[in-house]
């Protein structure tokens, strides 16, 4: 398998319930390793740019607000077949379809409301990890 990094954020609804601790267990607990990390809040430019994949569906514009509402922790996890395994981790994005035990099925309140981001491709991956990080703000530990 593959050494990757794929880019996590941990949503405005997570970090307000004050999930951030008990989801980087998780997280480091499926052997991803935290390699960058930073609380921000986006704007609205930014989130619209980040979602711009999503751009005309029915969801983006609660999903730009949503996105937009408080901070969110914006992570690089690396690991071998790190994209895959976070996803996994994550769980389904159709809320009730997430798999027991996976962040989702504990945490999400709504499908928009889902307290995790994963990138779903090594292409997306390098995308999203390059809107929010310089080469120089990750530390790889492999
Ligand atoms: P993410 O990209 O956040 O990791 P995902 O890849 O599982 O999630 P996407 O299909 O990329 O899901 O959708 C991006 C986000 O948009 C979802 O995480 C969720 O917050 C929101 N979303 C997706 N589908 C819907 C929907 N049908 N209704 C409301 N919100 C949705
Ligand atoms: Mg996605």
């Amino acid at each position: 398998m593959a050494m990757e990094r794929t880019l996590s954020i941990i949503k405005p609804d997570a970090v307000q319930n004050n999930l951030i601790g008990i989801i980087n267990t998780q997280i480091e607990e499926a052997g991803l390793l935290i390699v960058a990390a930073k609380m921000l809040r986006m704007s609205r430019v930014q989130a619209r740019g980040f979602y711009v994949i999503h751009q005309g569906k029915p969801f983006y514009h609660d999903l730009v607000a949503f996105m937009t509402s408080g901070p969110v922790l914006v992570q690089v996890l690396e690991a071998e077949d790190a994209i895959n395994r976070y996803r996994k981790v994550m769980g389904a994005t159709m809320f009730g379809n997430a798999e027991p035990g996976t962040i989702r099925a504990k945490f999400a309140t709504s499908t928009k409301n889902n307290a995790v981001h994963g990138s779903d491709s090594l292409k997306n991956a390098k995308r999203e990890i390059k809107f929010f990080f310089a080469q120089h703000e990750i530390y790889s530990r492999t």
